[in-house]
């Protein structure tokens, strides 16, 4: 895939600095299995996402990376250690929502209570203001015109809710690739998951199945592309669960949810030390203040 002429773009570009994120809940709170666990029964069901998450601390340790733990506020609510050494390990924390449940299925007012319901539980748990938000399942699109003002009024320096591609279960395709501001006279901004365009197609290439499941070589090359070529940051995501292999298996799930969410999970862990080992990370907040201040 061209990684001669990528070389060439290495040694000519300056070294970009890639923002990467976790989406902290549990295993069963995934979109993959809406239609199968019922939210009333989560506290029924085994808690893994400590384990998981602190696994995922483990492993930034071991690397040398410090990222940004979009974390859900039934999450922080109930393990509020789990917040305090995201914290003190000197990660961000910042807001998933509450439950999980996608902004485009809100009216305004439930989506407002939702955020306001989060952020007082992660500052509970935590002891730090809250400044960035990420959408369940990037669900902030052309159904929702109203998100991102709902979140500049409550003074959210920033917003990583919007992928810019067309999708089975979310995007918003006429989104920009790269950070803007959503809302005309607020410095809120807004940083896209990252896509690749190639042509006419777009590809989503910010962590997901893509990365898990697709050969990795794949990601390397889509991650150097969006710095070389188009010269910005890539946003990356991915899940505390997606390193654990031995997590329970969902019975009654549908057959393409559960390929979706069990394939590559034994090999997430080597791949992830690979990504911080071929591009260099830092925390979301890092690369959305100084834009929210107008500083690039
Ligand atoms: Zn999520």
């Amino acid at each position: 895939m061209r990684e001669a002429s990528l070389g060439q773009y290495r040694t000519a570009g300056r070294r970009i600095v890639n923002g990467l994120s976790v989406d902290v809940e549990e295993y069963f709170q995934v979109g993959a299995f809406e239609n199968t666990i019922d939210p009333a029964d989560w506290d029924g069901i085994g808690s893994r996402v400590e384990l998981n998450t602190g696994a995922v601390l483990d492993l930034f340790a071991r690397c040398g990376v410090k990222a940004t733990f979009f974390t859900l506020g039934w999450v922080a609510h109930r393990h509020p250690a789990l917040i305090r050494r995201i914290i003190a390990e000197g990660h961000e924390i910042a807001s998933h929502g509450w439950d999980h449940t996608r902004v485009f299925t809100m009216t305004p007012q439930e989506f407002a209570t939702d955020i306001d319901r989060a952020r007082k539980a992660l500052e509970d748990a935590g002891g730090v203001a809250i400044q960035g938000y990420r959408a369940p399942s990037f669900s902030i699109d052309q159904r929702t015109p109203w998100a991102h003002t709902i979140l500049a009024e409550r003074g959210y320096a920033y917003s990583s809710s919007v992928a810019p591609i067309a999708h089975d279960h979310y995007g918003w395709r006429a989104a920009p690739r790269f950070a803007f501001h959503p809302v005309e006279g607020s410095s809120l901004i807004e940083l896209p998951v990252t896509t690749v365009q190639l042509g006419a197609r777009r590809f989503g290439a910010g962590g997901g199945g893509f990365f898990r499941i697709l050969p990795y070589a794949l990601s390397r090359w889509a991650l150097r592309r969006v710095n070389a070529v188009d010269g910005e940051p890539a946003i990356f995501y991915f899940h505390p669960w997606e390193v654990d292999p031995d997590q329970p298996r969902v019975e009654g799930a549908p057959l393409r949810s559960r390929l979706r969410h069990y394939t590559g999970l034994g090999g997430m862990a080597g791949r992830l030390e690979q990504l911080t080992r071929d591009f260099s990370w830092c925390r979301i907040d890092e690369i959305a203040l100084p834009l929210a201040a107008g500083r690039r």
